[in-house]
């Protein structure tokens, strides 16, 4: 069988067709090539991989291959495994802003056939672990992704609104004026982990949302399709990112496999 590998920053991505044809999906730690390395010793042959993602060239040296793996450039793996998500799910769009969310944010414009890397930006999946970190303490992902769930934003951010007050409002109340700038207007006290949490999936959700909305207008495309492995079990960031998008008068679609699009190209690629 053939295999697709996508070693990002963070997780190296595995897609593969086990002997039902049927598409499969794992993940390990980048930090842990030797798992990798351990798994395919253990399932499968080197002839057939195909890598992708920026630490192709890395994992490559820990398997020690006498004979070169095939590699596809990162940006063009993860396009058709968009695209291939997107037929499978029987999503029709053939232009549209695509936004990966992984360690950090890469955006691109697809077009057709065409596709190019217009932006990103540096708030990403590891703004979440590392900002989250860095404010709770908590460094298990799935720790602080449930521990976020709780959280409340009213003490966190600023909100137009409260600025505002009974002034006639430029543009919606409900926006953000503000991520975490309540920490130093707002005299309450209550902030508290999951608060905390909730600021930075806010934070993240609204940067990479407003780029795309933005890219999206200049180019005059309604569609914003959002991947990378943050969005995996992480509905509040779901949330954050839809409510923004659909308020802007953007659709936003996200794919089942959200963190393998890389992954997939590159098995389809092999
Ligand atoms: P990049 O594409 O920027 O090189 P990457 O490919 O490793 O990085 P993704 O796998 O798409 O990026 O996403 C990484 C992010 O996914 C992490 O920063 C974290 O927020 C989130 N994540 C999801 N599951 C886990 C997990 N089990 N452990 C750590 N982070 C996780
Ligand atoms: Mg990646």
């Amino acid at each position: 069988t053939r295999i697709g590998i996508d070693a990002g920053g963070t997780l190296t991505k595995i897609a593969y067709w086990n002997d039902e044809k049927k598409l499969k999906l794992k993940k390990f730690l980048s930090s842990d090539f030797h798992a990798v390395r351990d798994w395919i010793d253990s399932n499968h042959s080197l002839a057939s991989i195909c890598l992708t993602g920026g630490r192709a060239e890395q994992l490559k040296d820990c398997l020690f291959s006498k004979n070169e793996i095939p590699y596809i450039v990162e940006f063009d793996a993860t396009m058709n495994g968009v695209m291939y998500q997107l037929k499978q799910e029987k999503v029709s769009c053939s232009s549209a802003v695509i936004a990966n969310i992984g360690t950090g944010t890469s955006i691109h414009i697809m077009n057709g056939q065409v596709h190019s890397r217009i932006g990103g930006t540096g708030i990403g999946g590891g703004t979440l672990t590392g900002l989250g970190m860095a404010l709770t303490g908590i460094t298990n992902y799935l720790d602080i992704i449930e521990t976020s769930k709780q959280g409340n934003r009213t003490f966190i951010d600023v909100l137009v609104s409260d600025i505002y007050e009974k002034n006639k409002l430029p543009i919606k109340g409900s926006l953000t004026a503000s991520n975490f700038g309540g920490i130093a207007i707002k005299t309450q006290n209550e902030k508290s982990e999951p608060d905390l949490l909730a600021g930075v999936q806010g934070l993240i959700g609204e940067v990479v949302s407003s780029l795309c909305i933005q890219a999206a207008d200049a180019h005059g495309f309604e569609d914003i399709i959002f991947i990378g492995s943050t969005l995996e079990n992480n509905e509040l960031l779901q949330q954050v990112i839809e409510s923004y998008t659909l308020l802007k008068q953007k659709n936003p679609i996200f794919l089942k496999k959200h963190g393998y699009s890389g992954a997939i190209g590159a098995l389809l690629e092999n």
